[in-house]
């Protein structure tokens, strides 16, 4: 049994409200959407329940396509820049796109960011804030387990990222920040076309 509670989001508009739910993430469409949280903390799974496989662009495939093996952190470098021109090209083309690799470092969204500018195409960013101990539970449980000192060096790296705003700041908006699994299987997502 995992440690479920109430399903509680913020976002850059509407305040922690812990009694909202279920939590709906407007989003653009077209935006660029970024997956938030370590490695277990259920990135893949939500993606494949929200998006369309072709909408997802994945660092663990992309790493994959590089070198044959998604776990090949040699091969990340190669991967990411696919992913960054990928995303390019997806955002020019008008296509929403959704990242699902960690993302919990500034200097590792920063091109992502770049991207959205330069297509003028806005971010929205869902946060996977579960407690240290699912997340290194769900990482135990999965077909290729990341060593624990990486996932707890990444759930560090999270926190800062929420705790300083630092989303928000970067122009990410909006921002909704998922606590428990509960609030994580219970997200909706509405688009809204351009207006015509
Ligand atoms: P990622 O590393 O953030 O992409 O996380 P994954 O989507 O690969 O999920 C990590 C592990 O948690 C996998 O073994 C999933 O099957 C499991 N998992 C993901 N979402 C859920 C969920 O909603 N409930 C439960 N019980 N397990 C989940
Ligand atoms: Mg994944």
């Amino acid at each position: 049994m995992e440690n479920d509670t109430i399903p509680s989001t913020v976002s850059a508009e509407t305040p922690a409200s812990p009694s909202d739910s279920p939590p709906t993430l407007v989003v653009a469409d077209p935006s660029l959407v970024l997956l938030v949280g370590p490695a277990g903390s259920g990135k893949s799974t939500l993606a494949a329940r929200l998006f369309a496989p072709d909408e997802i662009l994945s660092s663990d495939a992309l790493r994959a396509v590089v070198s044959g093996d998604p776990a090949d952190q040699g091969a990340s470098r190669a991967a990411f820049a696919m992913l960054h021109r990928e995303t390019s090209r997806r955002l020019q083309a008008g296509l929403l796109t959704v990242i699902d690799a960690t993302n919990v470092r500034a200097e590792h969204r920063r091109p992502l960011v770049r991207r959205s500018h330069d297509a003028n195409v806005p971010m929205a960013a869902i946060v996977l804030d579960l407690a240290a101990d699912v997340v290194l539970r769900r990482n135990r449980a999965r077909e290729r387990v990341v060593h624990v000192d990486v996932v707890r060096r990444q759930l560090s790296w999270l926190r800062g990222t929420i705790d300083d705003g630092q989303l928000v700041r970067e122009g990410v908006d909006p921002v909704v920040i998922l606590e428990s699994t509960a609030a994580i299987d219970a997200l909706t997502i509405d688009r809204r076309g351009p207006a015509v």
